[in-house]
């Protein structure tokens, strides 16, 4: 059976888990035999996806969330790649008004030169449906303190859908646009008991989960109140209240969604960003 892979370049999310990289903000990269799709390249994605081997110049599609820092800072980058150091109109950008234009609160993220070299620009909101090689994404709502800030909902041919929630905060009918696929990312940047409006905590993790029925959920994007709370500990409180396999994201992890759903984390083997900043000859 054909596979996905997604590939975790960051697993950070919020100001002070991007400033202090406590945990990596690059993003999620996509990888089938049909799709190469990097999604909410933030600090760290160009750098993290050299360091893994997956070249950036191969990337069909960068998509963008929302006009936050740790969503949008390496897009311009990753579109120079995709675009074969912009000689070549090439690709899809699919963001929201914010990174496109801009809006009452934020952006744009993303300059007029950048959106003028990918071969597709699609400006989305919730209920937008387009289509990256053979998978179908539709944009999904979300809300945040960017109000243009959406999620996915990706519909592959082969392995069944995967959602990712984006940053938001819990509302009635979030886990709705997600019922029935077999992985379901969410951004939990807080920890159980420390709500904070237009953030997801444990608590709504787990009623989106509850909502939602994925076959696997992943608990991502952490906050620095998360990272010293314990991530494995929020993801085992998800996983006991709504009975749904729940795993907490860490750097460099690989999960293949095929006919099961297999997750490796990245072992000591992988080399370090010093040990890559070494070989390339810098300091
Ligand atoms: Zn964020
Ligand atoms: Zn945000």
């Amino acid at each position: 059976m054909a596979e996905v892979e997604l590939v975790f370049l960051g697993t950070g999310g919020g100001r002070f888990a991007t400033i202090t990289q406590k945990r990596r903000t690059g993003g999620i990269r996509f990888l089938s035999k049909g799709l190469n799709m990097h999604l909410d390249p933030g600090p760290g994605a160009l750098i993290y996806s050299l360091n893994m081997g997956l070249d950036p110049q191969k990337i069909m599609a960068v998509l963008v969330s929302h006009s936050h820092p740790d969503h949008y800072t390496n897009a311009e980058i990753l579109i120079e790649a995709m675009t074969r150091g912009m000689l070549k109109k090439r690709g899809t950008l699919a963001a929201p008004r914010s990174v496109l234009f801009g809006n009452e609160e934020c952006g744009p993220s993303i300059s007029k030169h950048h959106q003028k070299m990918p071969e597709r620009v699609i400006e989305i909101k919730p209920g937008v449906v387009f289509h990256v090689g053979d998978t179908k994404v539709t944009a999904t709502e979300a809300r945040h303190a960017d109000p243009d800030t959406v999620g996915f909902r990706f519909e592959t041919p082969d392995v069944g859908d995967i959602g990712y929630t984006s940053d938001t905060e819990f509302f009635e009918g979030i886990g709705k646009a997600f019922e029935g696929v077999r992985l379901l990312l969410l951004c939990v940047m807080r920890p159980s008991g420390k709500p904070w409006k237009g953030h997801m905590t444990t608590e709504d993790a787990i009623r989106i989960v509850e909502e939602a029925r994925p076959e696997m959920a992943v608990a991502t994007h952490f906050g620095m109140g998360m990272i010293f709370r314990g991530p494995y500990r929020e993801a085992r409180l998800v996983e006991e209240k709504t009975g749904v396999q729940t795993i907490a994201a860490s750097d460099g992890m690989r999960i293949r969604v095929g006919e099961e759903i297999r997750v490796e984390r990245a072992g000591r083997e992988q080399r370090g960003l010093k040990d890559f900043l070494r070989s390339s000859g810098r300091k």
